[in-house]
């Protein structure tokens, strides 16, 4: 038999969802994988079941099916703070996960490079390999994860043709300011670089943090394509429902990549996401306030274990350092946990590069939980206090 494809050994199985399998064999509390274990509002699933009893059975529009892009870009339009159209700026996609790999598609000719903040949400590196480019990698410094003005500017510098923006941050919760981004974006027009961010986590933020989209600083929308999703903002990580917000001229790279792609994202799913995109504003308020009360609750449980770790200012995800525990490195220490504490992690290094100097004493916990799951997690983890 020949042999399989070369770029297959580019890139290694996903982490993050290796920790998922571990944590079911053995029966631990899996915080490590990012998804809720709480069901979406009630008003959602019955919104399902009535599209899927209404005829919304077969492929939708490639890109969108036409009540979901209205719905969509009226409510992004209110928090973008610009008009979006449904026909022109919208395409629906199978989570950010398609929309990512659809964008980069889009711009990226291989041999391309493509710079990505480091450390970095796992998919990126994959994607960018899967379109034939090359990633470059510029570090967030801990403890507050800023990245270097000259470091980016060398970046930029080198030709790249994109910057991967994930924002608030993934893994790290850091949420980019204005002044960072205005900063990426004078370098991203100084060097006509496109940029691609993954906005998941937009309504997942901790005053007094804010979040700013890259796309709505001036001459910014022209050369960023939003990618986002409905997964985190109202748990329905299996919906595979995601989208890309970007001018005329991208959105129609994009519907052309993502037909090829997957056709479409699920119709039925597309039709009940209309329910979720109308809620009230201050459903977000809401969503917001719980992913605070989360927070405090499992930080002051992790304080409790006498761990430390960096406060995240957005998303749901905390990095806690390792180093009392005198593992050999964090990947055995995630084992471990797993299986003797029962409490699942991904370990730390899985969110940086090889080509990195890779820190082994960090580990990812994430709180998308209820309230009783953390406080048993937490309970669990002051084990740790004996080792
Ligand atoms: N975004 C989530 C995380 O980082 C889910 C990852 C995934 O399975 N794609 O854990």
């Amino acid at each position: 038999m020949k042999e399989t494809a070369k770029r297959l050994h580019l890139f290694t199985e996903s982490v993050i969802r290796e920790m998922t399998r571990i944590a079911d064999q053995y029966g631990a509390i899996n915080l490590s994988q990012g998804f809720p274990d709480f069901d979406p509002p009630k008003e959602l699933v019955e919104a399902a079941v009535n599209a899927l009893r209404s005829g919304y059975n077969q492929y939708g529009l490639t890109w969108g099916t036409k009540n979901f892009r209205t719905a969509l870009a009226e409510k992004q339009s209110y928090f973008m703070g610009m008009p979006l159209e449904p026909d022109l700026h919208i395409t629906a996609t199978c989570g950010s996960t398609e929309a990512i790999m659809a964008a980069l598609m889009t711009v990226c000719d291989p041999d391309d490079q493509v710079i990505i903040f480091s450390p970095v949400y796992e998919n990126y590196i994959p994607d960018t390999i899967l379109t034939g480019a090359k990633p470059i990698y510029v570090p967030l410094h801990p403890p507050d994860f800023q990245f270097d003005p000259e470091e980016l500017r060398d970046a930029f510098d080198t030709g790249a043709k994109a910057l991967i923006l994930c924002n608030p941050s993934n893994p790290t919760g850091k949420v980019f300011t204005r002044q960072e981004l205005e900063f990426i974006a004078a370098l991203a027009k100084e060097y006509d670089t496109f940029i691609i961010t993954d906005e998941v986590y937009e309504h997942i933020i901790y005053p007094p943090y804010q979040h700013t989209y890259i796309a709505s600083l001036p001459e910014m929308f022209e050369r960023t394509i939003s990618c986002g999703s409905l997964s985190k903002t109202y748990a329905i990580t299996g919906w595979r429902v995601g989208y890309t917000i970007a001018p005329e001229i991208l959105t129609q790279g994009i519907r052309k990549v993502h037909d090829f792609l997957t056709i479409g994202a699920p119709t039925p799913l597309q039709e009940a996401s209309v329910t979720a995109l109308k809620f009230p504003k201050d459903y977000y308020t809401t969503l917001s306030n719980e992913y605070a009360q989360r927070k405090e609750i499992f930080l002051r449980a992790l304080d409790e274990a006498g761990l430390k770790y960096v406060i995240p200012h957005g998303a749901y995800y905390v990095m806690v350092d390792i180093s009392p525990f005198g593992f050999e490195d964090d990947t055995a220490f995630c084992h471990y946990l797993a299986k003797e504490i029962g409490v699942a992690a991904v370990p730390g290094s899985s969110f940086y590069p090889p080509t990195q100097d890779v820190p082994k004493n960090m580990i990812r916990l994430h709180f998308a939980k209820e309230k009783n799951t953390l406080l048993t997690a937490g309970k669990r983890l002051q084990q740790l206090k004996n080792l």
